[in-house]
Order: structure tokens, then sequence, then C-alpha cells
């Protein structure tokens, strides 16, 4: 896809940008290798200072960085503006604990003839980082802030519809103090991306994406033996048990699945209800759900956002008109969306079987599929039924109870009496085909770096 600006809420083509060429790439990865090995060796003093600036000059620029999200990807500009704060936090988050969390870590040996065991930490040097549209400053920010602090330095290819945030913030990372070449942004086609992964100076690739860019990726790194992290979709579950404060976990439902117009990996996708609540659940689900302002996102009063393009709009809706060809409900919420603009009618989804397609898809757009558990081991039983792992959600009044029932979803994340949850301080990923591998905390941080064995032994003790 060529690299472009397309305003989601007007529909208006306003820039294109060309793809890099070979030349470019070759320079661009050069550059990065040169740059790594004076950053490698910087102090954590310097990587911080950098850091702190990228985050204080996000803050004191926050309607400046937030218009472009809103512009590029059509998010509401109130959510842009907490996605240019929630980066502006990531940075932050390192600049506190990058040096604490990459400390030597001296081992516990029982025999004395083992030696002096240590573990480092040593960056191992150019990344690629390869990343979507929904969290555009976010996305970059959750794997720059870890790995530059670690020593690294990243090449970014971000998605091909908001060129101008990539750019944007590859200009922010340069007035923060960052050296030409710790941070490059590149306007890669896909096949370009295995032209940077076979680099024998490229060591690893973090994407963030869906399953068929997933697997196209992996295949990649496993083909020339790259470190690899996934970030991919989602179905994350939502359960409401029967002793849910029904009101409260309402708000929360609609607010899980709808903000950034439903395009979250972790939005709140499947609505698993206690029988006993259901039919209580679903007529509240409606009411709320029916209030939602749909409109232009830099108006204050918008509620939902256009989707991110006509396409993925035109998706969503095939998507609902195959789910009702295999016997689902769909019940259309809301006064009608604006004819212009990517909008979706917001849609609730009911009586969705195992064998609809629906049942194992994700929906990325304002659709709400509704299951009605006829107990708590059917609620498991169905957040578990997925082919995805990634978040997932309890709600109920008894906390203990909830989280005993919490423990029981296979994801990665999961949350009791809140949708999951995008913080700087959580670590993010998931299992099964949600991805591998974690992101941001020292989780992340650690995914690229050189855990390093260094064992000084006594050389007569070893006899
Ligand atoms: P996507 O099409 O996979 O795009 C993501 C990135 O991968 C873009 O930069 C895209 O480039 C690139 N890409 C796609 N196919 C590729 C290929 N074959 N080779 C090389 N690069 C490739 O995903 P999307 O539709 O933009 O985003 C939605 C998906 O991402 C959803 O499934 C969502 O759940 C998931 N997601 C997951 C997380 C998480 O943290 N787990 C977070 C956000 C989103 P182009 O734009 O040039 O195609």
């Amino acid at each position: 896809m060529p690299y472009s600006t397309v305003n989601p809420y007007t529909g208006e083509l306003l820039a294109t940008f060309a793809n890099a060429t070979d030349e470019e790439i070759s320079q661009a990865i050069t550059q990065a290798d040169q740059t790594f090995q004076e950053w490698k060796l910087s102090s954590f003093q310097t990587r911080r200072e950098i850091l702190q600036r990228a985050a204080d000059l996000l803050r004191s620029n926050v309607d400046y960085y937030a218009k472009f999200l809103t512009l590029e990807m059509g998010k509401i500009f109130a959510e842009a503006k907490a996605e240019v704060e929630l980066s502006a936090q990531i940075f932050e988050y390192y600049v506190k604990y990058a040096e604490k969390l990459l400390q030597d870590e001296p081992l516990q040996v029982a025999d004395p003839a083992t030696g002096n065991a240590v573990l480092v930490h040593e960056p191992l040097g150019v990344l690629l980082a390869v990343e979507p549209w929904n969290f555009p400053y976010y996305q970059i920010a959750r794997i720059i802030a870890p790995q530059l602090s670690a020593g690294n330095t990243i090449l970014l290819k971000h998605a091909s519809n908001v060129p101008q945030c990539a750019q944007v913030f590859e200009k922010l990372m340069l007035e923060a103090g960052l050296p030409n070449g710790a941070f490059i942004n590149l306007f890669l086609s896909h096949d370009k991306v295995e032209t940077v992964l076979k680099d024998p100076r490229v060591y690893g690739v973090a994407l963030t994406g869906s399953e068929g860019a997933g697997s196209a990726i992996a295949a990649l790194a496993g083909k020339y033996m790259k470190k690899s992290t996934l970030e991919l979709g989602g179905a994350d579950a939502f359960i409401v048990l029967a002793d849910a404060d029904l009101d409260k976990t309402v708000n929360w439902a609609v607010f899980g699945r709808h903000w950034n117009a439903g395009q979250v990996c972790v939005s709140s996708k499947r609505m698993i209800i206690d029988a006993s609540i259901y039919d209580e659940f679903l007529a509240k689900y409606i009411a709320q759900v029916e209030l939602l302002k749909a409109g232009d996102p830099m108006d204050p009063a918008t509620q939902l956002a256009p989707l991110s393009s006509q396409k993925a709009a035109d998706d969503v809706r095939k998507q609902i008109d195959n789910a009702i060809a295999h016997g689902a409900t769909a019940i259309e919420v809301g006064a009608p969306v604006p004819s212009q603009g990517a909008f979706v009618q917001p849609t609730i989804l009911t009586d969705i079987d195992a064998s609809n397609p629906a049942y194992y898809e994700e929906f990325f757009g304002p659709v709400s599929m509704l299951f009605k558990a006829e107990n708590e081991a059917d609620a498991v039983r169905i957040a578990n039924d997925s082919n995805y792992g990634l978040g997932g959600s309890v709600f109920g009044r008894d906390v203990k109870h909830a989280k005993e029932v919490a423990m029981q979803i296979q994801t990665g994340m999961v949350f009791v009496n809140h949708p999951t949850m995008v913080k700087a301080d959580l670590p993010f990923g998931g299992i099964k085909r949600s991805g591998y591998g974690r992101e941001l905390l020292g989780l992340g941080l650690k995914e690229f770096v050189n855990i390093k064995l260094v064992d000084v032994v006594d050389i007569d003790a070893a006899f």
C-alpha cells in the first residue's frame, strides 16, 4: 500500500509519500548501526535526559501532536490527547526505572567451584519495529522507550495510513536530542521488510498488527534467525457474573467496546453474561450505546469516531453481514451514523453459535457480540473457546470470587472489574494467536537485550 494521509472523516486525500528505495534502506541500516556503536556506550543519564525531554515536548505541545492522530486515523481529539499523554508516561517510566531494571544480577550459586556468576544486560544492535495505525504514537513509544534505554537503535516501519505521525515522532526524538540514526522512520513496502531483516546488522523485529502480518514477519524472523516479538489481535472476553453491579458494569462494557471507535486489540469484544441477568444487561447496554454521538472527531461533543478508513468500515460491515448470513441476530443501535466519513452503525450481535465464523473473529469496530452463559463454568468455557489470548475481564461484586474466575481465563492479561487496561506501568502481551513476548516494564525492556552470563572462576577451586 502506498503511504498516504486520507482524513477518515472527510475522505480527503491530503498527502502521499514515496516508498523507501533500496539505497535509502541501505543508508538507514548503515546509519543506525554506526549510531549504535556510540549509543550503546552512552550513559543512562544521557538516555534519561533525552527521554525526559521527549516527554516534556509531547506534554507542552499536546494539541499539535494530537491533531496528526485525529487527522490520519480519525480518533476523537480528546482520545488523541490522552494517547500523547500515555506516550509521555511511557518515556517517564523508563527515565525512572531503566537503569535499575538493567542492573547486573549476581547469581546465587551453591558450589564455590561455580565461581562468581553474574548476569549482565547488553544491547543487541539495530532493531526493526513494524507498527499499526490504531495508536500511532503509543505503539512507537512502547518499543523505542525501552529499547533506546537499553542502548539499541531502531528502524520504524509504521502503517501506511499514518505517515505523518511517523515523521512527527521521528522529528520529536531529534528535537529531544537523540543522535541521528538512533531512531529512523522508513516508508517500507511489505517486500522490503525482508531486505531489512536479512541484514546481519539487524538483530530483531517487534511487530504489532494482525495475524497475517504476524505470521509473515515471524516466518522471516525464523528464516534469518532474528529475535521477534508479536503483539497481534484479540477478542477479549468481558464476563459478567450474576452478582455484578449492573449499572457500573454496563458503563465499563460500553466504554471497553467503543473507545477508539472499537479499534483496539484489547477492546471488550465478547460480552459473556450470566443467564440470570442477561436480559437486564442487554436492555441497559442498548440504552447506553444509544447515547453515543457519532460525528466529527474534532468536535468535543463526539463520542463515536469514524473508523480509520473507508475500507476498514466496509470490511466491518461485510463481517456483520456474514455473521447474519450464518444465523446471528443483529441489533443496530442509536441514531443513524453520519453518511459522510468511515462510520459503522453500532451493532449488537446475538445468537452466535460456534459454527458462525463471527464466533472466532475479531471485529475491529463498534460491534458487540453478546453470549448468554448458563453458569460460571459455561462463561469460562466460552471465554476460552477462542483462537486469541490477549486480555479479558471479569465483573462481580464478590471480588475474591471474581478473581478466582479470572484465574481460569487463558490470556496474557486479565482484569477484575475493569476492561483490559493499557497503561505505562503495566506489561502488555498475549498467548495463542495473540502473539508472543511482552512489551513495557522490565519484561519488554529485556526482550531485546543479551542477558549474558559472566562467571569469574577461581582457577584452583575448579580442580
Ligand atoms: P496490519 O495490517 O497487520 O498492519 C500492521 C503493520 O504491519 C503495518 O505497519 C502494516 O503495514 C504491516 N504489515 C502488514 N502486513 C505485512 C506484511 N505481510 N509484511 C510486512 N509488513 C506488514 O494490522 P492493522 O489492520 O493495521 O491493525 C489491526 C490489527 O492489529 C488487529 O488485529 C489488532 O488487534 C492488532 N493490534 C494488536 C495490538 C497488540 O498490542 N496486541 C495492538 C494494536 C493492534 P501497511 O500499513 O503498509 O500494510
